[in-house]
């Protein structure tokens, strides 16, 4: 690993970004184009949508490409940056997508290194804090190993970001590929699907709604939720360093999924009820990221405080249900 804060002394012009038609990957490639990257977004919108990108394709110096990067990837002229964030990443995707997950995460894996590699890109992949498994080790450091069952719904999600974490690895080491790995954590904000299944969206839609919010379990198990443009921030710095990683990119602020269905109810100002449901399977008890080798190497740590972002969350999805309901009028 190399030591030392981040400079961003790299010179990147042109990116390609997997997955840019999603949640992360749209906010990616805007924040590339403001920083006067031209960019290449590759999607097949399994789980994401060109809508995600429509206030983009204004711009010259970015291009939409409907391509299953499982199949192969192909992209004519210089590359200086490869972003692989492909994947379906909410439960509910992955659990509906299981092969699709475990091709992506590892022919999508080589195809886009394969890619950095002939054209001497910088490549980041987007691993995630789902490698620690249901963590015996808390909060959790780069060094923790992770706990995971291969054989469990969730392992095809896993087992797929673990694999691609290794290939990752074996190009640096074998082929000397400049390659970077960012383990994620729980990221929120605008973009994020109504449905997608991961508990904020639902609580919002749900308050919206006037509906009960469903807590999984008791509530008390927790997770750190990151905004979405601390989260872009952290990869950026990643990308433009010469750092290998793994490092973590999440927001240490920890809360029970309990407590933060009451913030939502609060935040809505919805007179919604809490309903109880099952617990999934394997579902984590703790995650809470420890963010120093971010802070040490790239200068990164998050900034938007979670009541802040929670209400930006809350203001955009409202605002996408007003517009359904005039276009629908
Ligand atoms: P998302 O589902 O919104 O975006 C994923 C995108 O990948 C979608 O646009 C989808 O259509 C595309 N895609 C899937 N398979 C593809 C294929 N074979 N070829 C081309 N495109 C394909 O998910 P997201 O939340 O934006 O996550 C993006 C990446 O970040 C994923 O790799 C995910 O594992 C990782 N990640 C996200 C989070 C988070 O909190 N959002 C946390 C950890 C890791």
């Amino acid at each position: 690993m190399v030591s030392g804060p981040a400079r961003e002394t790299r010179t990147i012009r042109r990116a390609v970004v997997t997955g840019g038609a999603g949640f992360l990957g749209s906010h990616l490639c805007e924040q590339l184009l403001e920083r006067g990257v031209e960019v290449v977004c590759l999607d097949n919108f399994l789980t994401g949508s060109p809508e995600n990108v429509l206030h983009l394709m204004e711009h010259p110096g970015f291009r939409l490409v409907r391509c299953d990067v499982t199949d192969y990837v192909h992209v004519p002229g210089p590359v200086d940056l490869v972003l692989h964030f492909a994947s379906p990443a909410s439960p509910i995707d992955y659990l509906k997508m299981p092969i699709e997950t475990l091709k992506v995460g590892s022919l999508g894996t080589l195809h886009t290194l394969g890619l950095a590699h002939d054209k001497g890109a910088r490549y980041v992949l987007a691993s995630t804090s789902e490698v620690y498994g249901d963590p015996l080790q808390h909060p959790q450091t780069e060094e923790y190993w992770g706990n995971v069952n291969p054989v469990g719904p969730r392992g095809v999600y896993d087992e797929a970001k673990r694999f691609s974490e290794a290939m990752t690895t074996a190009y640096r080491t074998s082929k000397g590929t400049d390659t970077g790995i960012v383990r994620i954590f729980n990221t929120y904000g605008p973009r994020m699907r109504a449905d997608d299944g991961r508990a904020i969206p639902a609580f919002v839609n749900q308050a919206l709604e006037g509906r009960p919010l469903t807590v999984a379990g008791d509530g008390s198990q927790t997770r750190s939720i990151c905004y979405v443009d601390d989260t872009v921030a952290g990869i950026l710095a990643m990308a433009f360093s010469a750092h290998t990683g793994p490092v973590n990119i999440g927001n240490p602020d920890e809360l029970s999924m309990l407590r933060l269905a009451e913030w939502i109810v609060e935040l809505t100002g919805s007179g919604s009820p809490i309903d109880y449901i099952d617990l999934p399977v394997d579902d984590p008890k703790v995650r809470r990221p420890d963010t120093t080798r971010a802070e040490q190497l790239l200068g990164w740590r998050p900034r938007v405080p979670s009541e802040e972002g929670l209400r930006r969350t809350v203001d955009w999805f409202a605002a996408q249900r007003q517009t359904a309901r005039v276009q629908a009028v």
